[in-house]
């Protein structure tokens, strides 16, 4: 249901006050998450500027005026933010800007991240040049921790330091600036679904440690495709939009490696439309994660992780053990509710990773991200959406309640 504005109305009071159904019907399946982008009427507007102006891509009017108000919103001036045609183009801009191709960095070809992420972050840096090493997480933060990183028996080798923000949770931005300041390994962050993090926590972005965000549309925050690198170094920023543009800066002339990784103004309208949206949104997205914290009370509290401490994209389960979590995504799947392992095993585990790891490098890391290997095993991604209603909430916590309960009685 949406209103004329487009945007679907917040939960109401009736829906709050009704008790969940005791006997449920048999309802529609619940995908893990539903991707709500502005519709065609709140686009309007912006495409018929475009129509205007001729002005498609290469950084037309629209790219221009997104990056203004996303710059204001993560409290950074208006070179600090600089839009990509995805997050995984802008990491590897931010890679390449910051620290350049690992084939060059003969004696430290490595670039030591997290297996705690979503494949791309290692894949972005593998297509950079530089040879992914994994290393474990803090149990508490799930994040690289600094001090962890610099006593790696890998650091060494390492040219490269890729932290990520596992679904939206920042790490140690300054403790990162400091490892990277007295050591000289750049560090690059995979801040993809972190946007709301640096809208909440103004000052978070770095004049030395370059962040990459991702507008795609399972993010909660979208362009549909796009993405963008959050960095306060002016000239760095200047790199950055040179590399997504042939290495063409000013001139024709290509005065560094370079590619086509720009977004085109028609994402960007999107991007502007969701903007104009943006309260009621975030709103909205509370009280989702309002509703699940109270379906879950005397439940399963305290085993989900909910937004502001994730990103509004995820709701998270997690389960006591792997057997808990098998028990709850058979439970899941059987009242045809989607959920999704967002990080898989570990980007170590995925086959490509696993096979091109050096042997020993390969044991190691079999052996020594227990953190990573015990949250993939445990952490469940259960449906969120904007207008994710309350009987499908409370649907959803039955089931993982029931799978619990089986657990109990075995
Ligand atoms: C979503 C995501 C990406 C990929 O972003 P795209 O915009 O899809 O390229 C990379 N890293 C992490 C951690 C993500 O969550």
């Amino acid at each position: 249901m949406a209103d004329d504005q487009g945007f679907p109305p917040n939960l109401s009071r009736a829906q709050e006050a009704a008790p969940p159904p005791a006997d449920p019907a048999p309802r529609a399946p619940v995908p893990v998450f539903r991707p709500l982008l502005p519709c065609v009427e709140r686009l309007l507007p912006y495409l018929r500027r475009i129509d205007a102006t001729r002005l498609y891509s290469n950084r037309g009017p629209l790219v221009e005026e997104l990056e203004g108000r996303l710059a204001d919103l993560i409290a950074v001036p208006p070179h600090g933010l600089r839009l990509a045609a995805s997050g995984t183009l802008a990491l590897m801009l931010a890679i390449l800007a910051h620290a350049g191709r690992g084939v060059a960095e003969g004696a430290r070809p490595v670039a030591l991240m997290p297996a705690f992420t979503f494949v791309a972050t290692a894949q972005a840096a593998e297509m950079c040049g530089w040879r992914p090493v994994f290393a474990d997480v803090d149990p508490v933060r799930w994040t690289l921790d600094p001090d962890a990183v610099r006593a790696h028996p890998d650091f060494g080798r390492a040219g490269l330091i890729v932290a990520a923000a596992p679904y939206g949770i920042l790490p140690d931005i300054a403790g990162l600036a400091r490892l990277q300041a007295e050591t000289g390994v750049p560090v690059v962050v995979d801040a993809a679904a972190g946007f709301e993090a640096l809208c909440d926590a103004p000052g978070t972005v770095s004049d030395t440690v370059p962040m990459a965000l991702s507008f795609h549309a399972t993010k909660s925050f979208s362009t549909a495709e796009g993405g963008a690198v959050a960095w306060g170094c002016a000239s760095g920023q200047r790199r950055v939009m040179q590399i997504a543009n042939f290495g063409f800066f000013g001139t024709r002339a290509a005065r560094t490696i370079g590619l086509n990784a720009k977004m085109s103004d028609y994402h960007a309208a999107v991007g502007l439309a969701m903007l104009d949206d943006l309260a009621a949104r975030r709103a909205a997205q509370a009280h989702v994660a309002d509703s699940y914290a109270r379906a879950a009370q005397g439940r399963v509290a305290g085993r989900l992780h909910l937004p502001p401490r994730i990103s509004p994209a995820y709701a998270l389960y997690e389960a006591t053990d792997a057997g808990a979590c098998a028990r709850a995504e058979a439970a899941l799947h059987a009242d045809a509710i989607e959920s999704r392992r967002w990080y898989g095993h570990g980007v170590h585990r995925e086959p490509w990773f696993a096979d091109t790891q050096a042997p020993e490098a390969k044991a190691e890391a079999a052996g020594v991200l227990p953190v990573t290997c015990r949250l993939c095993d445990r952490l469940l991604g259960l449906p969120t959406a904007p207008d994710l209603d309350l009987a499908s909430i409370a649907w959803i916590v039955a089931a993982l309640a029931r799978a619990e309960a089986e657990g109990r009685a075995r």
